[in-house]
């Protein structure tokens, strides 16, 4: 049984500083890949390091909480041509934070996804307090953006919206808390072949996981909750997922454990 990490930001304390032994314990609990994104400029460097590490990928963009950055399309689209950078992301709309305003996310959001398009490359999406807008915006491309909404934490209504957009749903924490009802619904209700799973550590817990404490080796237990609310087994869990980021995230098949970067 292989598992894969979808969204786990390994350039963030305090995963980064132990790395090593985060990628050994992903190992050994069945973590096969692990997908990195970066989140602000600066962590571009890290990710940069992270893609010599075999079963380590990498996205490149910027989070919607860093717009005011001034991203320059050509950096983006030359870091997209190393090896194991495999998405654009983490990129998205955030309209609870105050600032960057909404004007300034929604410009960096259209262009990187322009990019993603031109470039055939799947993105990792953060939404929050702004899913209708990020609807329609995904409806004026016309269904050619293709990748994940990650770290799904609404209702099954949401979910199908998005997967009628060609999106994928990246399945987390959130469906391990008893309490998540809407969540848990969508993940009994998305198509199988639109599931990913992600463990976003260390920014969400898991079920008796301190989200500090999270890392890619709780991916394990998000799938057997996965399994228990489709009635299914683990197994099958981890078959369907796994091959369904092969083929988002063009990873080559059945690759090496996990192990840590040679600098
Ligand atoms: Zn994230």
């Amino acid at each position: 049984m292989y598992l894969v990490d979808t969204h786990t930001h390994l350039t963030f304390e305090p995963i980064w500083s132990q790395l090593g032994d985060v990628l050994e314990r992903a190992g050994r609990h069945d973590v096969q890949r692990v997908l990195a994104p970066a989140y602000d400029l600066e962590s571009w460097g890290r990710i940069r390091k992270l893609l010599s590490s075999s079963g380590v990928y990498g996205a490149f963009g910027v989070h919607p909480w860093k717009a005011d950055e001034a991203l320059n399309p050509d950096d983006l689209q030359h870091a997209m041509g190393l090896p194991h950078a495999v998405a654009i992301g983490e990129i998205g709309l955030d309209f609870k934070v105050a600032s960057p305003s909404p004007e300034v996310q929604t410009a960096l959001f259209r262009m990187q996804l322009e990019l993603a398009i031109s470039l055939n490359k799947p993105v990792m999406l953060h939404c929050r307090g702004a899913f209708m807008e990020m609807i329609d915006i995904l409806k004026s491309y016309a269904g050619k953006v293709r990748g994940v909404v990650h770290a799904f934490s609404r209702g099954p209504d949401l979910a199908e919206t998005f997967v009628r957009l060609g999106l994928h749903i990246g399945f987390g924490g959130a469906i391990t808390r008893s309490n998540a009802t809407r969540a848990r619904a969508a993940a009994t209700t998305v198509p199988w072949e639109r599931i990913v799973l992600e463990t976003d550590s260390p920014s969400i817990g898991v079920e008796g996981v301190e989200p500090e404490k999270t890392e890619p080796m709780h991916i394990a237990l998000i799938a057997a909750v996965l399994a228990q609310l489709r009635r299914t087994d683990v197994a099958h869990v981890a078959d369907v997922t796994t091959r369904n980021a092969e083929l988002l995230f063009g990873l080559p098949p059945g690759s090496a454990a996990v192990e840590s970067p040679k600098y």
